[in-house]
């Protein structure tokens, strides 16, 4: 999809360690008309890695953790310590291309 082409960093993850983004409490994402996640996560994150995808019944929240260029602003911003972000094993960070 579009985000995915335009900021997709290149991340290495090593393929057995857990994921470096956990959101500890998913049912949050349904309250307050995603105050939450449209609050935060989506106005903070450069990279698109938090986005709501769908409409009415069918609207989810999903985390394209691929794209994720580890800047941490998700972690820091989050005012209900909702999500934790660690920082990938292997030194395995961005990989952005000469521009
Ligand atoms: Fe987005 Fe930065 Fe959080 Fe990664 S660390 S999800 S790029 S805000």
């Amino acid at each position: 999809d579009r985000l995915s082409s335009v900021f997709l960093s290149n991340t290495n993850h090593e393929e057995n360690q857990p994921p470096h983004l956990q959101v500890a409490d998913m049912a949050l994402q349904k309250s307050s008309e995603h105050d939450i996640y449209a609050g935060p996560s989506t106005r903070y994150c450069p990279a698109g890695v938090y986005e709501w995808v769908g409409e009415g019944a069918d609207l989810r929240f999903v985390i394209n953790a691929q794209n994720c260029v580890h800047c941490k602003t998700c972690d820091i911003k989050d005012p209900n310590r909702n999500i934790t972000w660690v920082p990938p094993e292997g030194a395995g960070g961005p990989n952005y291309p000469n521009m």
